[in-house]
């Protein structure tokens, strides 16, 4: 693992296949924010993080494989998993679009070869994938040692989404509520909500900002995340004005262009330009959004 400090007291890492993992060493121990995707990196990140002590609490901002999977590898901690109701329901489940237990597995085999070994059979994994002990709506405040975690609920990018805000280390841990200069997988999103919770974000007191993907940032990336949605919606709002049909509108919208899909899921670039103008297509030209 690459963990690079965000504070003394704050660590990321931005360089593998999957979310950004995080840990908060706090006086009673540390704290993890999302866990690896990767089966050896969830493993090096529990060794690295339980080197501080006892984990305390393990967080996930989103529902999404790529911010869960790794939980697998954290069974027995002494500590709790905590997450939004809406995490605990969406946990691991199919959907039309995705079976994010294949989508895991697809990307042991250029991702993490060795982690062939370790990666379980479908019906091992779902005896026990470490979902929480602890599931709450709305937000959330936990005071571990000499540090606070305001789990702030702001759905958008998913109905769970959680901001984990640390006050004494003014930052902001987002989940995938910011892509920072990698591409936004907007796919079934909720645009309006999600513009609403970078708007709350904004309101926070801090200067660091650890997104979902990407490196680090600071607040003034959200207006950029913000635009970037908007530019979509509006995008594919004109296609449908015009007239264009769903194809069309694939074909003619997209971003290709502005940034690079993040680390390891450059093959997802078409998947994520069909479905992001595909899916918005859906909802606008039926107005129900
Ligand atoms: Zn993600």
């Amino acid at each position: 693992m690459a963990f690079e400090p965000v504070t003394p007291r704050v660590f990321t890492d931005i360089t593998i296949r999957g979310c950004n993992p995080s840990y908060v060493l706090t006086s009673e121990g540390p704290v993890v924010v999302d866990t690896p995707q990767l089966p050896t990196k969830a493993i090096a990140m529990r060794e690295e993080v339980e080197r501080h002590g006892p984990i305390q609490y393990v967080i996930n901002t989103e529902h999404h494989v790529d911010h869960i999977f790794g939980n697998y590898y954290f069974r027995g901690i002494p500590g709790k998993v905590i997450h939004h109701q809406g995490v605990y329901d969406n946990f691991m489940v199919s959907t039309p679009l995705l079976d994010p237990y294949d989508y895991a597995k697809e990307a042991i085999p250029m991702d993490d070869p060795e982690g062939a070994g370790i990666f379980p059979e479908r019906e091992v994994y779902f005896r026990h994938p470490n979902k929480a002990q602890i599931v709450f709506i709305g937000n959330v405040t936990l005071h571990v040692g000499d540090h606070t975690f305001n789990l702030i609920w702001t759905p958008g990018h998913t109905p769970g989404q959680v901001a984990v805000h640390v006050p004494e280390e003014r930052v902001v841990f987002t989940g995938d509520t910011v892509f920072s200069e990698v591409q936004t997988w907007v796919m079934a999103s909720d645009v309006d909500q999600w513009v609403e919770a970078l708007n709350t974000i904004s309101r926070l007191d801090v200067d660091k900002v650890v997104p979902g993907h990407g490196p680090v940032t600071d607040l003034g990336y959200l207006q950029v995340q913000k635009a970037v949605l908007l530019e979509w919606k509006s995008m594919v709002a004109t296609a449908v004005a015009k007239g264009w049909s769903r194809d069309e509108t694939i074909e003619r919208c997209h971003m290709r262009d502005r940034y690079p899909v993040d680390i390891g899921q450059e093959y997802m670039m078409d998947y994520i330009q069909k479905h992001n103008a595909g899916i918005l297509w859906d909802k606008l030209s039926a107005n129900t959004e």
